[in-house]
């Protein structure tokens, strides 16, 4: 069936795809090519010709499963993508080209968009021998991860509120050297040293050893103009010590599950204030991931999407960083010294300003290539 795109979703703060390409064509699609990606010339040319707006604002959508879906070639094809060489697993299919790089897996949700995993809503479906991609993962995860600058929910950032996890009574997770309490707190203290530095206004959530109801920390946002929130914490696994990397939360969308769980009908549909920025929300959190990726070489355990409170209640855009595993050998060491936080730190800090440029000036941001990390090539089970 062939429908308008803004009326398939009506419900969902989505950008159409028009203005994804639009905006990225006329901004950026020349001065954001890596180096190895740039195409000649004439493929340009042509690629702007085949994507002028106007050609592409509607999508052949088909229901599978109770969720309308696009054909996979058919988005690819929009950013300006076509099928790249054959994987060895026959369920993993690629796409590039146009600035761009699109590894999904069948039947999973998981997608590699431009070098980082992402954790879709709804797994790639096949139908006639075809992958499938839901019209919600277009609007909200594919289209803003490569189109940031089309996004209209991000507004300018002047403040930033950042929250170190736990605290008090609340110690979080503890590694055999300390508790994730006081790493998030020295974690914010120096993402705040680097920040005030280059004349960015922040606050903290706490300033010391003191539990803050959860609800209560992404309140003061309110007290602050055009802020954002960040949260700091670190990861346990205590059942799989092995367990190690970053990864990055934003809010999912409205009636979408959660990362690694189903769709629960009741608490996926719970509206929340953190919905109205939750555009927003997944753009900040897919730009600090490049960048933590990028300079921290760290495992890539994807942007993810989880309702936790701190996101729920923020009416500014949120993302909550897991910074490592506590209960990782490895990880733990690392987390406990001076000089791995202030590299994490950095990272976080450069993502924040990344993110400030796109929002105050419209400057698109780095890609994880753009530090000369290597994109993130395989695939992982969901959790
Ligand atoms: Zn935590």
């Amino acid at each position: 069936m062939r429908r308008a795109f803004a009326v398939t979703l009506p419900k969902i703060e989505a950008e159409p795809l028009k203005s994804f390409i639009s905006n990225r064509m006329c901004k950026c699609v020349v001065r954001n090519l890596p180096s190895s990606m740039k195409p000649f010339p004439f493929l340009l040319l042509a690629i702007l010709i085949f994507l002028s707006p106007d050609a592409r604002a509607a999508w052949n959508t088909k229901e599978i499963e109770g969720q309308d879906h696009v054909a996979l070639e058919e988005v690819a094809a929009a950013f300006g993508m076509q099928p790249a060489s054959k994987r060895k697993d026959p369920r993993e299919i690629a796409y590039s080209g146009g600035a761009h790089l699109l590894i999904i897996k069948t039947g999973t949700r998981e997608a590699i968009i431009d070098g980082v995993r992402h954790w879709l809503s709804y797994p790639i479906a096949t139908s006639g021998g075809k992958p499938y991609v839901a019209v919600t993962d277009i609007n909200c995860t594919l289209g803003p991860a490569m189109s940031p600058a089309s996004v209209r929910q991000i507004g300018k950032v002047q403040t930033v509120v950042l929250d170190p996890g736990h605290g008090g009574h609340d110690k979080g997770g503890r590694s055999p050297y300390g508790y994730e309490k006081d790493y998030t707190l020295d974690m914010v203290n120096r993402i705040r040293k680097i920040l005030e530095a280059k004349k960015v206004k922040c606050v903290q959530s706490r300033l010391s050893d003191f539990f803050v109801e959860l609800a209560e920390r992404p309140e003061m946002t309110k007290n602050y103009k055009d802020p954002i929130f960040v949260s700091i914490h670190f990861n346990s696994a205590e059942w799989r010590p092995s367990a190690n990397g970053v990864e990055v939360y934003a809010l999912p969308p409205l009636g979408s599950p959660t990362t690694g769980k189903a769709p629960d009908p009741i608490l996926d549909r719970r509206k929340c204030s953190g919905n109205a920025k939750e555009p927003a929300s997944f753009v900040l959190a897919n730009t600090i991931h490049h960048t933590m990726l990028g300079k921290t070489g760290a495992f890539d355990r994807g942007v993810k999407r989880a309702r936790y409170a701190v996101l729920r209640h923020c009416e500014t855009p949120s993302v909550l960083i897991e910074c490592g595993f506590v209960t990782n050998p490895q990880e733990a060491k690392g987390i406990h010294s001076s000089q791995w936080r202030e590299k994490y730190a950095q990272a976080i800090a450069d993502g924040i300003i990344a993110y400030m440029n796109l929002a105050n000036a419209q400057k698109l941001p780095p890609r994880v290539w753009d530090y000369k990390r290597k994109s993130t090539d395989e695939f992982v089970w969901e959790e």
